[in-house]
């Protein structure tokens, strides 16, 4: 599909490509642009502002100049902005899922999902505002009262990444709009696109002007440090990879910001032999195939236990072999492509790799088409210990297969990881159920489930899946100071 095409389809053309900032849609400084492709044919679908330092010194500008006003405004018209969204995205739900499919290449099924699951925050915040709630209390030894009040922590700086684009930014902006914090919104540069559309959104939902400020850069690293060293930005939350993680966490140690860390995840998926096999396969599809496999909540490892090995290998070669590999605008396609070539090659040498330590492919294991960047839904069985394919985080459409036999074992296999986001268990016994969700050194477990997301529950990880939590009641707390004032009683 070429951009012409799309914009007969009026898409692309509605959708903002310039830096927001202090409610003004603008160019770069100097200017540049970054091209925006589809993945699935690697033809540039549009182009869109390359920020500079100085555009994003602007921002936050913008942002700080915005927080008073914005932290003034009752909890109500926050919260009706936040609705205003919600109907908002709701009734565009087709055209933002147009454009995430366009520029990620997931399959336009998964993106409306996406877009709904994105908008439930926006609901879901709105709904948080107005109970935004302090305490009071007597102070124990008596002379005192406790009371304490919540305000928001300020500006925020959010980064996003590419494999959401929709839903990773609302996660973030929607709780920072409740609590009345203002921000300065990074999104990939792959993906920049849902962004500035949920950005227009916003103004259009009575959003005042930088409140919510977008820079799109593809030189991260250069245009955010100086905003971390900024003694006006007060917080930093990030979604994104582990290593690009630590070293923000380094960076903004010089300010002590407040942090949230969404990082990487290598979630284990445990199969036990009293597990109702039918649904452990179709969760095992939910968990590893959603998003081609670029989840950071994606089963990376699936533990089976012998005795339901060879009919849950069957159940899932079975499934993964049927599955339909294209555009994600094609009707009927299941699987769409890879993010880009890198990220393929990098799928693609660690299958290899197994291959060449004794694993075998069951089904798939290759490269497919002459254009775009896909990879065949793979299955690969007896993965030796210690191969990259189960030790790191594989952003791709790839389930390796491990047997195991006593529940202790798959229990230290499960925990045998850097990451820490989430772990799924399919066992028909309560007991044991709880027993292992108990274990698991994870933020987040699925018991008899693959999909964990939820607006209304917290997702966030330990270990090197970072810290903090978006969504549920947690979420607006990340952006919450708590102050306590001490009232004496005579
Ligand atoms: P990434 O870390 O490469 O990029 C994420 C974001 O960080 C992008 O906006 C990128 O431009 C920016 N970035 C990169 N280098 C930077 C730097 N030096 N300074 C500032 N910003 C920088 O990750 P990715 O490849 O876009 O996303 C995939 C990763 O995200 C996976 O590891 C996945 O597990 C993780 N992820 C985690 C969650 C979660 O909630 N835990 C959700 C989605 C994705």
């Amino acid at each position: 599909m070429s951009v012409t095409a799309d914009r007969e389809r009026g898409v692309l053309s509605g959708v903002p490509t310039g830096l927001l900032v202090g409610g003004s849609w603008r160019e770069a400084g100097d200017g540049a642009s970054i091209d925006v492709e589809d993945p699935s044919t690697g033809a540039v679908l549009t182009s869109v502002q390359d920020a500079t330092a100085t555009d994003a010194a602007a921002a936050l500008d913008a942002a700080a100049a915005a927080g008073p006003a914005w932290a003034r405004t009752p909890a109500r018209e926050r919260a009706e902005v936040l609705r205003r969204a919600f109907d908002l995205v709701t009734a565009r739900a087709e055209d933002l899922a147009l454009i995430i499919t366009l520029e990620m290449g997931k399959p336009l099924a998964e993106s409306r999902a996406e877009v709904a699951y994105g908008a439930e925050f926006l609901r879901w915040f709105s709904e948080e505002a107005p109970r935004i709630a302090g305490r009071y209390g007597q102070a124990p030894a008596g002379g005192g009262r406790i009371l304490t009040m919540k305000q928001p922590v300020g500006p925020c700086l959010m980064i996003t990444p590419w494999n959401f684009p929709l839903a990773m930014g609302t996660r973030k902006v929607a709780p920072a709009v409740a609590a009345g914090c203002t921000m300065v919104v990074k999104p990939a540069a792959q993906t920049p696109l849902s962004m500035l559309a949920l950005a227009s959104i916003m103004e259009e939902a009575g959003l005042p002007a930088g409140v919510l400020d977008v820079v799109t850069t593809s030189s991260p690293g250069e245009v955010v440090g100086p905003l971390l060293r900024d003694p006006r930005l007060r917080k930093l939350t990030f979604t994104g990879s582990t290593p690009v993680g630590r070293t923000l966490v380094e960076q903004s140690s010089q300010q002590l910001l407040r942090l949230s860390m969404e990082l990487g995840g290598n979630a284990p998926f445990l199969v036990f032999d009293d597990a109702d096999v039918g649904a452990a396969v179709e969760g095992a599809m939910a968990a590893k195939m959603r998003n081609a496999g670029q989840a950071c909540t994606a089963a990376n490892r699936v533990y089976v236990q012998r005795g339901v090995a060879e009919e849950f290998c069957e159940g899932l070669a079975e499934q993964i072999g049927s599955l339909v590999v294209g555009r994600g605008t094609q009707g009927g396609v299941q699987v769409g492509p890879l993010v880009d070539d890198r990220a393929r090659s990098g799928v693609a040498a660690r299958v290899d790799e197994a291959l060449e330590d004794g694993a075998r492919v069951v089904v798939g294991g290759e490269a497919l088409g002459s254009q775009g960047y896909f990879y065949a839904p793979t299955l690969v069985r007896d993965v030796p210990a210690g191969s990259r394919l189960l030790t790191d985080e594989t952003f791709g459409p790839v389930a390796p297969v491990v047997v195991f036999d006593e529940e202790a074992e798959a229990v230290a296999l499960a925990n045998d990881a850097e990451h820490g986001l989430v772990g799924y268990l399919f066992t028909e016994g309560l007991d044991r159920g709880l027993r292992v969700a108990e274990s698991l050194e994870t933020g987040m477990v699925g018991l008899n489930t693959g999909v964990v997301s939820d607006a209304a529950a917290p997702f966030g990880g330990v270990k090197a899946s970072g810290y903090g939590r978006e969504g549920g009641a947690e979420g607006i707390e990340e952006y919450l100071e708590t102050k306590y004032v001490r009232v004496a009683s005579r």
